[in-house]
């Protein structure tokens, strides 16, 4: 079976969260058994293009309402990635230096139509097309409806949602771009009065799946204004729960890390993780080290953490370590907190996937204090590398970690709250003082396994019941 992954993200080539992940991961592990799986994604500008060579296997235009854009599509040179890899390069509007911004209808759009002019020429068309977020939510749409997409509607159509937050929404002036369709099933287009291509693929999508059990269920009945939709087409919505990429995330080859480590060497290769983490920002070694990794947003509950983590900090009986940016106003709470707590807290506001990593390897807890969390990766990152998660009981959080008071591996609260957030640092705390527990949990949550291979085989069975 040949199955197309369609996506805005794609780690190592782009990466703003978890979606790049998953779709950098999850078709290396498909290609691992007979299916072969494949990857397209917008051409951007970046360090990754810029830094490797590509080949045009495919040229054409596209006309995205009266306007014409060239675009080729490109693979890339001496792959190692284990899968293969297309871009689609449309100079005039996906050459740009970012992921996403403001500009996302159009841009966007013109992938996803150039990404279905290319399939139409191909002479072996994929078995399943694997849309991925509202980026690619119109491909389920355009596949059933377009007249000229007709030949493709027999080919099954998946949506997977990494975050319903974020839905595409754009207004009805802009029908134009998408390709001729029956005006008849205007509707499917429809959600609230705009055109919601987030809502369009959950209409017109062979299955939708989701990243957590946790997460679709949860869906129904809180989904950004998708609830109902979701809930009455819940028959053909299944939630499986994300993997993690273990051949990327292993802490004995994972280039980032000071000093790499295994389960046996756990402690001496942890210890000189966290000691470069001290040194750089200054925080006191000999207390436990409390990070967060994500984006300063309210789905993170980062707006919280200014005010959590100047109460945590009172006695000076920890470290915490912040690594992210978000919100400015959060971002300016973050950085405010440096000069009160010299040598206890630090902050870096920005991206740094270097830095990640050895976080990763070298804190000794790592708080998700999430509002809304479809998977989360970082907590299974944290798992494999040895550093305790503390995490809100909600989404794919509720599904990996369990707490420590009920014979499992991590500290668990469930509200969203300042108190709920103190106190499970406190608890970390006290969970650190106790060296033999501490150690004997860190062993444990080593050896648990969270990659792509269960993951994939449920996919392959989704795959295979809805393409006899
Ligand atoms: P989301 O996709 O909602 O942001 P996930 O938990 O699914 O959250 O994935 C987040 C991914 O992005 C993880 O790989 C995490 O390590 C990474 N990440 C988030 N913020 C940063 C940052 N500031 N620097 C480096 N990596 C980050």
């Amino acid at each position: 079976m040949n199955i197309l992954h369609i996506s805005a993200e794609c780690y190592p080539v782009a990466k703003v969260g978890g979606l790049a992940d998953v779709v950098g991961a999850l078709p290396k592990y498909q290609n691992n058994t007979e299916d072969s799986s494949a990857v397209i994604m917008p051409f951007y500008n970046n360090k990754f293009t810029q830094t490797h060579s590509f080949s045009s296997i495919y040229n054409a235009s596209i006309n995205l309402g009266q306007t014409i854009y060239d675009y080729d599509v490109l693979t890339l040179n001496n792959n190692t990635l284990g899968f293969e890899l297309f871009f689609v390069d449309i100079k005039e509007l996906l050459f740009t230096d970012y992921v996403y911004s403001s500009d996302d209808t159009d841009r966007f759009l013109a992938f996803q139509v150039a990404v279905m002019d290319w399939v139409l020429t191909l002479k072996s068309k994929p078995n399943i097309l694997h849309c991925h977020d509202h980026h690619t939510g119109l491909i389920p749409f355009m596949a059933q409806e377009s007249f000229k997409y007709k030949t493709l509607n027999a080919i099954p159509v998946i949506t997977t949602i990494h975050n319903a937050q974020y839905q595409g929404w754009f207004k009805f002036d802009k029908l134009n771009l998408i390709p001729e369709f029956n005006g008849n099933n205007i509707g499917l287009l429809d959600w609230g009065n705009t055109i919601n291509p987030l809502a369009a693929a959950i209409k017109c999508a062979w299955r939708v799946t989701t990243v957590s059990p946790t997460y679709m269920e949860e869906l129904q009945s809180r989904a950004n204004g998708l609830e109902s939709l979701l809930a009455s087409e819940s028959s053909k919505c299944i939630g499986i729960l994300n993997g993690i990429d273990t051949e990327v995330w292993n802490t004995e080859t994972d280039e980032f890390l000071i000093k790499n480590y295994n389960k046996k060497a756990l402690a001496s290769g942890r210890k000189a993780n966290k000691e470069w983490l001290c040194d750089e920002f200054n925080l006191d070694f000999n207390k436990p080290l409390i990070a967060f990794i994500g984006r300063l947003v309210g789905e993170k509950g980062a707006d919280l953490l200014p005010e959590a983590f100047n109460l945590a900090l009172q006695k000076n009986d920890l470290s915490i370590l912040v690594l992210g940016s978000g919100f400015q106003e959060t971002e300016k709470e973050l950085n405010k907190l440096k000069d009160k707590f010299i040598g206890h807290y630090n902050a870096y506001i920005g991206y740094n996937e270097k830095l990640s990593h050895i976080v990763y390897a070298g804190a000794d807890f790592l708080l998700m204090p999430s509002r809304v969390e479809p998977c989360g990766l970082n907590q299974m990152y944290s798992l494999r590398y040895g550093t305790i998660p503390i995490v809100r009981r909600i989404g794919g959080l509720k599904d990996t970690v369990s707490d420590i008071g009920d014979e499992g591996f991590g500290i668990c609260h469930n509200n969203v709250t300042v108190e709920e957030i103190v106190y499970s640092i406190s608890r970390a705390i006290t969970l650190f003082d106790d060296k033999k527990e501490f150690e004997k949990i860190r062993q444990k949550i080593m050896s648990i396994d969270h990659s792509w291979n269960a993951s994939a085989l449920e996919y392959k069975k989704l795959y295979h019941s809805i393409n006899q």
